[in-house]
């Protein structure tokens, strides 16, 4: 037997999983975003550029293709990028907005869609994984990030009624502020090397924000002496930061700041935020986002478009479902009927009889297969909630013969009338 790939899976009751779909769809309509769809696969130098070589993403978890043909060399030779598939949305949807020539902002979208990362499985945790990431691009105010946090928030509390949640916020300030916090954070770790882990003295000269991302105990606690990002806004990133929390404040948005979260890609600048829940245990985040104002001249625009973001793990989003499911209008599927022919004779009599009743709106699953108690057997399983029996004598008459599975109540109806006959059927 040939078993699915690691860390991906088959998802057989996916009525959760569209439920969430379905809700932030209308959720990001009613915020007058449009829905795009970008290829699984990009060039490889697309992420490199975007998100940093020194990231996880980039220098670990990326699953390069390869086409059979370009074993010979052809590809490579021939000039194509290196591809790969996906890890993360945003700079794809840069890549599109630059590539498409899209002249309107702000450009408001979202998509969904897998993304893949080399990780190691665990719950919470695939190589392939589902997100739903939404874009603003050319929005230069803060009032955007403000927004689209509460959209969020109103999401997750009101259309899918999670409680037990906290949104993590923190700014990063300008490149320049960052330039002189680096500086302290250097004079920091230099003076307790001996204290950090193999990984923190990597980032330390790799990419030294990234530091304050380590999940060691030793390393945090060591953290909470470190220098405060905070303390190094120029004045401009001091009233933004400020007016940031005033306006979620205003919008009765609870948020926690947390001055030492940083995300864990490169392009990130001022406002950053996780939506994080102790019930997911080690992977706690389930949304992710925040502001990256030179992504988009960096991969190549001749403008600047300061824009800001988020994606949401649906993966985990749907773990977080599970636990409040009753609360939830998710089962709702139309009532079913079930059609059941007698004989081969009637088989040609029950695909005209439930392709007029599928015309007239009602749900039908047609039963050829196997003897009648066998077939009635079937369509009881089924969950229908009358079998149409079509036999010899109703082929004549033009009638079917209806029976209800809780009562067992029959009734025979004239085939013209049974879609009207079904419909009232309480
Ligand atoms: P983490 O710290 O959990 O690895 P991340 O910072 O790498 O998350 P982002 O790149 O910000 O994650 O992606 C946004 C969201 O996508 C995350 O908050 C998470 O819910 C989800 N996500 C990321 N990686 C995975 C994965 N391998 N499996 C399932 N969901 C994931
Ligand atoms: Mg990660």
């Amino acid at each position: 037997m040939l078993s699915r790939v690691r860390g991906t899976r088959d998802i057989i009751d996916s009525r959760l999983m569209l439920f969430a779909i379905n809700a932030i769809t209308k959720q990001m309509q009613k915020y007058h975003f449009k829905q795009i769809i970008t290829p699984i696969l990009e060039p490889v130098a697309l992420f490199k550029r975007s998100l940093g070589c020194e990231t996880d993403v980039v220098s670990k978890e990326m699953f390069i293709v390869r086409s059979s043909s370009a074993e010979q060399g052809s590809d490579v030779a021939q000039g194509d990028d290196e591809i790969c598939l996906r890890p993360e949305a945003t700079a794809s949807v840069v890549r599109a907005f630059i590539e498409e020539g899209i002249q309107t902002v702000p450009w408001k979208v979202f998509l969904f869609g897998s993304m893949f990362r080399y990780e190691r499985p665990q719950k919470g945790r695939y190589r392939e994984f589902y997100q739903c990431s939404m874009e603003l691009i050319g929005a230069h105010s803060l009032a955007y990030d403000a927004q689209l946090i509460s959209m969020l928030d109103r999401l997750f509390r009101q259309s899918l009624t999670l409680e037990a949640y906290a949104l993590h916020l923190n700014f990063l300030g300008c490149p320049e502020d960052r330039v002189l916090f680096k500086e302290q954070v250097t004079v920091f770790l230099e003076a307790n090397l001996a204290a950090l882990c193999e990984t923190c003295l990597k980032r330390k000269d790799a990419n030294i924000l990234r530091v304050f991302d380590c999940k060691s105990e030793t390393c945090q606690q060591l953290y909470v002496k470190a220098p405060l990002l905070t303390d190094c806004f120029c004045e401009e990133c001091d009233i933004e930061w400020c007016e940031l929390r005033h306006q979620l404040e205003e919008l009765s948005v609870p948020f926690v700041h947390m001055p030492r979260l940083v995300r864990g890609l490169d392009y990130y600048n001022k406002t950053v935020f996780e939506f994080v829940s102790p019930l997911l245990g080690a992977q706690s985040t389930f949304c992710g986002g925040g502001r990256y104002d030179q992504l988009v001249k960096n991969l190549g625009a001749k403008e600047d478009q300061p824009s800001v973001g988020a994606a949401i793990g649906l993966d985990r989003l749907v773990l977080l479902l599970e636990a409040v499911q009753h609360t939830l209008d998710f089962t709702y599927e139309p009532k079913l009927f079930a059609i059941v022919p007698v004989s081969e004779e009637q088989h040609s009599l029950a695909l005209q009889v439930a392709d007029a009743l599928i015309r007239a709106d009602v749900c039908v699953d047609v039963f050829f297969d196997g003897s009648v108690k066998n077939m009635m057997r079937k369509a009881d399983k089924s969950g229908a909630k009358a079998v149409l029996l079509l036999g010899g004598d109703e082929q004549k008459a033009g009638t079917v013969k209806v029976k209800q599975m809780q009562s067992g109540a029959e009734e025979t109806i004239k085939q013209i009338d049974i879609a009207h006959y079904l419909k009232n059927l309480s």
